[in-house]
């Protein structure tokens, strides 16, 4: 090796030549299993993980220096582009040509699984998510995977070419956002990073409940991950697909990660503080849920017409409440309506409120709640602030 300037000699890995073996599940059912070039691997996870992005995707690239991957693509405004619900015709070309010009060049190439508004690589440059993911980088951790997936299969499995990891894919049915703002409390929520958690710790942790199936570092919404059909430097070989499957429909969030635990939530709460409530739902103010599910601005004394229909209220007799603690509560005689978001919501459609409100009338009015305001994440319980 004499010039540092020489172009690497590419010497095909050992399980590129005859192809790439993987196993996909074609959106009509039927299933591809066999091998496939690189660049067609390339091309999956990139029309999988991107076809339905409106927003920039993110390819980076590097080289390992003394043994060390550098990735040196991350602040390079020409390694975002648009993803396939932008207008251009030709948006996984110019995806795949970004990436066979590292690739063939010797350089390892990662993709990111989540959207960019803008082309940068930090965190503050994503703007949502059609997929969580996590990364299983040991052997010995594949089986707690196995046994997730047998329950909720994803939609990709990577290979990553490393000693014996995989990612895992899996789609959501509606873009999960970066960032929420809960308006009533004014808190800051990343949804993304909070069902990765999840994910992560519940495949499993040390006696000091530290994660030791799947790497917590991706967590991290700004995550590059290595892109399938490209070199891994660390052992010659090169990442596949294992498997792809484009008929699995995609999770509602609530499916995917709403019954694990957040965690860090063990501590057992002190009965001596109050708590605020766990359901992110029931802590939005009854001013906000009266202006957004009712579409009824609260005056500054608080008083609305009654929302429930049979109550024809022609003088405000509804109280509302400034705090979700309080609610709200009709004060007509014979009428008796009152509760919280849920009651309203059910109100709304028709249903019962307070101790009638369970069952199918519960479910239709939590609906219309997720519905309105989105799908917010269970949140940890929290001594309140006094
Ligand atoms: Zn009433």
């Amino acid at each position: 090796m004499s010039a540092a300037t020489a172009a690497p000699t590419r010497h095909p890995a050992p399980n590129e030549r005859e192809g790439l073996r993987c196993r996909v599940r074609l959106a009509d059912g039927r299933f591809f299993t066999g091998p496939l070039a690189p660049e067609r691997h390339r091309a999956l996870q990139l029309g999988v993980l991107h076809g339905q992005t409106g927003g920039l995707v993110e390819i980076a690239a590097g080289a390992r220096r003394y043994g060390r991957l550098q990735i040196t693509t991350r602040r390079r405004t020409d390694h975002f582009l648009p993803g396939g619900q932008a207008r251009e015709a030709d948006w996984l070309q110019a995806l795949l040509a970004l990436a066979a010009r590292h690739a063939d060049a010797g350089q390892e190439v990662f993709l990111a699984p989540a959207v960019r508004s803008a082309a940068r690589g930090d965190k503050h440059a994503v703007i949502e998510t059609r997929f969580l993911w996590v990364d299983v980088d040991r052997p010995d951790g594949l089986p707690a995977l196995w046994t997730f997936l047998a329950e909720r299969p994803c939609h990709l499995l990577v290979e990553t070419g490393g000693s014996g990891g995989v990612h895992a894919y899996w789609k959501l049915e509606r873009p999960l956002p970066a960032t929420i703002v809960i308006e009533s409390t004014g808190e800051l929520v990343e949804p993304i990073e909070r069902a990765h958690l999840r994910l992560i710790h519940h495949l499993g942790t040390d006696a000091h409940r530290k994660p030791n199936v799947a790497d917590p570092a991706c967590a991290e919404r700004s995550r590059v991950m290595r892109l399938a059909g490209s070199l891994n430097g660390k052992t010659g070989a090169h990442a596949r697909i294992l498997e792809a499957d484009l008929a699995l429909p995609a999770y509602p969030i609530g499916q995917l990660v709403g019954d694990l635990p957040d965690p860090g939530t063990y501590a057992p709460p002190r009965s001596s503080t109050r708590m605020t409530n766990a359901d992110p739902y029931k802590r939005i103010s009854p001013r906000e849920y009266f202006e957004r599910l009712a579409g009824i601005v609260v005056p500054r004394d608080g008083l609305v017409c009654c929302p429930a229909a049979r109550h024809k209220d022609h003088n405000p007799s509804c109280s509302v409440g400034a705090d979700a603690s309080q609610g709200w509560r009709c004060h007509a005689g014979g009428c008796g309506a009152r509760g919280a978001i849920y009651d309203l919501a059910s109100v709304l459609l028709g249903g019962p409120w307070g101790s009638e409100l369970r069952g199918d009338a519960f479910r239709r009015a939590r609906a219309y709640v997720i519905y309105v305001f989105g799908e917010l994440l269970d949140q940890p319980q929290e001594p309140a602030k006094e």
